[in-house]
């Protein structure tokens, strides 16, 4: 039999460990290599050349749907399973049957565009600001993933087709970045990010103080090795939904945002219903709404 004192310590909360802050689970907030965002107005970087497709590139396109609902809060990030990777798309499926249905009818709007992925960049990167600490602690440069819009994509490629730089991610005689970054424009939601060259063209991938390929080329070549090995996936900081999570996200367009509770259980769904069946119920509800 329990007693008083017993059920009491049974069935007491402890208040203090229930109110404590409940710890990020978001790594998203947190700044990791994968998502690194400049956060000084200069940056002086050198991209890093990557494999992708088999082929060396300087940065990869990525195809990415951010999808806002009715109140223009954004919903879901993720990678176009269709361009990026050949599979089946329900989201630009969705946008480009809304096309064909406007153009059918004669109608000229541009809602269908809401549905299609934008196009987006990721390149490698060492952080000249960092590199030495990173020499001195872990023995190479941490390669951090820089995601930039067209714009900057146009500036990069201008050095690449420049006799001056043309690779610029040469081991050797490459060309540091500067990345400028503006505070204020990215608040105003303006374009915040531009490149240009380092005023010094052709100079090699690591401060020569740590690893010179021309002294020492074990220690160059150990260096790159350690840091490729060690470097973040450039796809990372993207979610990657199926089918289904597409069509979840597709249904949430509609709705506005709230900040009612939700207490109603979700509608039963047919699970056997097939994609053109849910496309056309969805195509229907999205119109009405
Ligand atoms: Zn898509």
């Amino acid at each position: 039999m329990l007693t008083l004192e017993q059920l009491l310590e049974q069935t007491s909360v402890n208040t203090e460990e229930f109110l404590k802050p409940k710890p990020k689970e978001d790594k998203k907030d947190q700044e990791t290599p994968e998502n690194w965002k400049p956060k000084n107005a200069l940056t002086n970087a050198r991209v890093v050349s990557t494999q992708f497709n088999g082929k060396n590139v300087p940065y990869i396109e990525t195809h990415v749907h951010y999808v806002k609902n009715k109140s223009k809060k954004t919903i879901g990030v993720f990678l176009c399973p269709k361009r990026m990777f050949g599979k089946e798309c329900p989201m630009c499926d969705f946008g480009w049957s809304e096309y064909n249905e406007n153009k059918k009818l004669g109608i000229k709007s541009d809602e269908f565009k809401r549905f299609l992925p934008s196009k987006e960049y990721v390149a490698l990167i060492i952080d000249r600001e960092t590199e030495e600490n990173e020499f001195s602690t872990i023995g190479h440069p941490v390669l951090k993933c820089f995601k930039f819009p067209n714009k900057v994509r146009e500036q990069i490629d201008l050095l690449m087709v420049d006799p001056d730089y043309k690779d610029i991610t040469n081991l050797s005689k490459g060309t540091d970045l500067k990345i400028n970054f503006n505070k204020e424009a990215a608040d105003a939601g303006n374009l915040s990010l531009t490149v240009r060259a380092s005023a010094t063209a052709g100079t090699p991938i690591f401060n020569r103080k740590f690893a010179d390929a021309e002294k020492d080329f074990d220690v160059f070549r150990d260096v790159y090795t350690k840091m490729i090995e060690n470097k973040c996936n450039p796809l990372g900081r993207f979610n990657q939904l199926d089918s289904n999570g597409i069509f979840d996200l597709l249904k949430k367009m509609k709705e506005e945002t709230s900040d009612k509770e939700e207490v109603e259980a979700h509608p039963v769904e047919d699970v056997n219903l097939s994609e053109e069946a849910k496309m056309a119920a969805l195509q229907k509800e999205l119109n009405m709404a």
